[in-house]
């Protein structure tokens, strides 16, 4: 009998990045006693580094913007592979709740006559993304947590309780989702601190937890982005949608090592910064595809003529969606033509008077004064594609981000799939996070309103004990032979009873570190079927050493042990990676075969679906080398009528299957 302690709560929010937030602000406001549990501290989510802005098109530079023009840049930048109704909720509620938020204190960056300014950004057609300065995530998130603070304030008024009905577990994970039957029941959790277990009871778990690319060695991602959300979905026993779709940034920093991967943002190309190769040309003119030409520049007079003249002029090629120009860069640094440190040159500094830039891209200054030594104002940065964003993800209900299968789980935020297609806009998450962030909070409220009145799931006593006793694993990595175990975490989905091999513990600092190398050569930015077969077996190599993952000392704070727990999930979400892009055998937004470089439209009518393989335990659980994840095709939702005659004709014809422009 497990003597962890437990509370009850209607709803649990996993996460408290932008997404996490909303959904708990939605869910506490519709009456739901709401918990939010976090890895960092409250305030210190991800989303804090998000820069450029927030997409939505409130047509206040350029009033031809509007929700169809935003909908039908998200779809050609997914490469229409989006969930279209996503795209469509997305377009049209995106500016209602970058209105709210400035209704809770957020004070955007303004037009001379006062109204929210909104900057150009990679594949949007007018300038949308409302921002303060180049911090928007950073002011997001304090709105968020500023009005949290004051819902707490609400109840303390009414309950003499702060966290009556509003909590935040800051600096706690969670290992598992734990379920009554099919429904969800709660989470098991830990404090990173102090290593203490305890269980959230409650009907619904929103899960909201961001992304993966902790998973690749070169990344703009924090340290975060395990993928733990993915995985605990995927071990709930719901299905991961699409996951060979993973955003390489073009521009990362390239130099100092140190620093490898952090993002410079796209407004530097917004604001009016070109890329140049090692012989001062403006390359990315040569790489605008056949379904962008007529949209894109073709001259750079006519490209620079744009950031003054939109409406008569087309946007320059550096503006393409980010899986044009990653790839572009790429092709010019295999060339031959890149910069001294492996990437190509960003410049502004010719572009635009130093207080301009100071004034507009103020992280950017500093970032390279400080990290590279670089001062952006007088001579050009060295950037290449860093691993940023993963579309792919949890599988849900478009309306009601309800995960499909566990009645009682949601999803929204980067760990939710289907929004953004095979390439997400720049802007797109933040909006994303705000629309899907609400409606799941929405959505799970009321699921958790009708569970209280039906009978409220519950814990069972066997899934506490297996938590904990995954979760005690890496302090007695050394075990008994393979096939001799018979421990009490076989009760879990995704764990077999053998603790280890009889031989010495392995360091997870190694294994992640080969995870990263591995992910980052086989299923990078270009991908081969002989490269991602390769991944896929040093995937089974290093999922046999890492059930021997072994660390020294005890539960308080010790980020060897933490690292073990979270090598679980990065293992399962690369093996859901490296087998959906082996299976897709096209290119496609961020997914880029070098043996099919063409995309084909047979391939936009289909998804493909990871899931635990035998979740019962059953051989295919208990086997690492054949690995933990079953795929399956699934054909897309046909996109409705009126929507599809938002576009041209001639312009579905490069995206759509014979039958479905028939139809
Ligand atoms: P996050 O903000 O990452 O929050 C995840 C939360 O989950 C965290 O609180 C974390 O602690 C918690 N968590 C994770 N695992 C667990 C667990 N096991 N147990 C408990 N808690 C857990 N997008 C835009 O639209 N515009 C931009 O300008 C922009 N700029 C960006 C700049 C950078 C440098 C980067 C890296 C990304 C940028 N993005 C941008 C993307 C965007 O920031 C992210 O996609 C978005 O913030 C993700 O938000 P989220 O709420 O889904 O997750």
């Amino acid at each position: 009998m497990s003597v962890v302690d437990r509370q009850e709560w209607d709803v649990v929010v996993v996460g408290a990045g932008g997404a996490g937030l909303r959904a708990a602000v939605e869910a506490r406001e519709r009456g739901a006693r709401t918990a939010v549990i976090c890895k960092s501290l409250f305030g210190k989510a991800h989303t804090v580094m998000a820069e450029g802005g927030i997409a939505a098109s409130m047509g206040n530079v350029n009033s031809g913007d509007n929700w169809q023009v935003h909908f039908r840049d998200t779809m050609r930048g997914g490469k229409f592979l989006n969930q279209w109704r996503m795209a469509e909720l997305h377009a049209q509620e995106a500016p209602d709740r970058v209105w709210e938020l400035e209704t809770w204190g957020a004070l955007f960056d303004r037009t001379k006559d006062g109204r929210i300014s909104q900057r150009n950004f990679g594949g949007h057609e007018y300038p949308r993304l409302a921002h303060v300065g180049d911090r928007t995530g950073l002011e997001l998130i304090r709105t968020l947590q500023q009005k949290i603070v004051s819902l707490q304030q609400e109840d303390f008024a009414e309950t003499g309780d702060y966290e009556s009905r509003l909590k935040v577990y800051q600096e706690c994970t969670v290992t598992r989702i734990l379920k009554d039957g099919d429904r969800v029941s709660g989470t098991f959790c830990y404090e990173r601190e102090s290593g203490r277990f305890f269980v959230l009871e409650a009907p619904s778990v929103i899960v909201a937890t961001g992304g993966i690319g902790k998973s690749f060695k070169v990344t703009s991602n924090s340290w975060e982005y395990t993928g733990d959300g993915h995985a605990l979905a995927l071990l709930a026993g719901a299905p991961l949608l699409n996951m060979e779709f993973v955003q390489f940034h073009p521009t990362g920093m390239v130099w100092p090592p140190s620093v490898k991967g952090i993002l410079v943002t796209e407004s530097v190309r917004g604001d009016g910064g070109v890329l140049r190769n090692s012989e001062g040309k403006r390359f990315m003119f040569d790489y605008v595809p056949d379904v962008f030409k007529e949209k894109y520049a073709q001259s750079e007079e006519e490209g620079d003529r744009w950031y003054e003249d939109p409406d008569h002029n087309r946007r320059p090629p550096e503006l393409l969606p980010r899986d044009e120009v990653a790839r572009a860069i790429n092709s010019e640094v295999k060339a031959g033509r890149g910069s001294p440190h492996g990437g190509v040159f960003l410049d502004v500094s010719t572009r635009m008077p130093a207080e301009v830039i100071r004034r507009r891209l103020p992280s950017m200054y500093h970032q390279f004064k400080e990290l590279a030594d670089v001062d952006i104002t007088a001579e050009a940065m060295e950037v290449g594609p860093t691993c940023h964003y993963v579309m792919g993800g949890i599988a849900v209900e478009s309306d009601t981000a309800a995960a499909r299968g566990v009645p009682g789980l949601f999803a929204a935020g980067e760990v939710a799939g289907g929004m953004h297609g095979s390439n997400r806009l720049g802007g797109n998450s933040l909006s994303d996070l705000l629309v899907f962030g609400r409606r799941a909070g929405l959505h799970a409220a009321r699921y958790a309103a009708s569970a209280v009145q039906t009978g409220r799931p519950a814990v069972d006593e066997t899934e506490v004990d297996a938590a904990a006793a995954e979760a005690l694993r890496p302090f007695s990595a050394e075990g008994p032979e393979p096939g001799t175990g018979t421990g009490t975490e076989a009760a879990l989905p995704g764990r077999d009873a053998v603790p280890a091999a009889g031989r010495p513990p392995e360091n997870p600092y190694t294994l992640h570190q080969e995870l990263q190398q591995a992910m980052n050569d086989l299923v990078g930015i270009i991908r081969r079927e002989a490269e991602m077969e390769a991944a896929l077996e040093k995937l089974a190599e290093l999922r046999v050493r890492a059930r021997r993952a072994g660390v020294e000392g005890h539960r308080q704070f010790n980020p060897g042990w933490h690292l073990a727990l979270d090598l679980r999930n990065m293992l399962l979400v690369s093996e859901c990676v490296a087998r959906a892009a082996l299976e897709r055998t096209e290119s496609r937004g961020g997914h880029t075969r070098e043996d099919h470089p063409g995309m084909d439209r047979a391939w936009r009518r289909l998804n493909l679906l990871c899931r635990l393989a035998d979740p019962t335990g059953g051989l295919a659980a208990t086997d690492p080398v054949r690995g933990q994840i079953d795929l399956s095709r699934e054909s897309t939702e046909p996109i409705r009528p009126d929507l599809l005659a938002l576009f041209e004709k001639e312009e579905l014809v490069k995206y759509l299957a014979e039958e479905e422009l028939y139809e």
